[in-house]
């Protein structure tokens, strides 16, 4: 069973039973200090697409003290370890998910909104024909503009 598989029932729903947290930490090696428990529990609370200041003001209106580059380092060490997604859609402003299950996205350029798709919804043709063997995921983000 896969990390996501394992922890996958007990994310999105709210905030996150503190055990599971430091267990998801554990598994990916990341020791659970008190403040990155406290930042998991806020990110594994929902599937979204946020960014680093997102994260600072909720810790905030949580009433969770938190400085900016606390919030910067861990959110670098959760991708780092392979527990957050880094979002490059606007090269002036990252995004992270908290979606820890391979898929796509669909970003709306119009309203900025970015909609989450299946991985097999998204295919990779004939990878070897362009000389792309071995290819085991891929991200995709598709850009749609919108008329009107
Ligand atoms: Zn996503």
């Amino acid at each position: 069973m896969g990390l996501e598989e394992e922890f996958e029932s007990g994310l999105y729903d709210g905030p996150p039973a503190k055990d599971l947290l430091v267990r998801l930490l554990k598994a990916r090696r990341i020791r659970p200090t008190e403040q990155r428990v406290a930042l998991a529990r806020l990110v594994f609370s929902r599937r979204w697409h946020f960014a680093a200041e997102d994260l600072g003001e909720l810790a905030k209106g949580s009433g969770f003290a938190v400085s900016m580059p606390t919030v910067y380092s861990t959110l670098n060490l959760f991708v780092r370890k392979g527990l957050l997604k880094e979002l490059v859609v606007d090269p002036r402003r990252t995004l992270y998910d908290s979606n820890i299950q391979e898929h796509c996205h669909i970003w709306d350029a119009r309203t900025g909104s970015i909609v989450d798709v299946d991985m097999g919804a998204v295919t990779v043709r004939d990878a070897g024909k362009w000389g792309l063997e071995g290819v085991e995921t891929c991200d995709v983000l598709v850009r749609i503009r919108r008329s009107s």
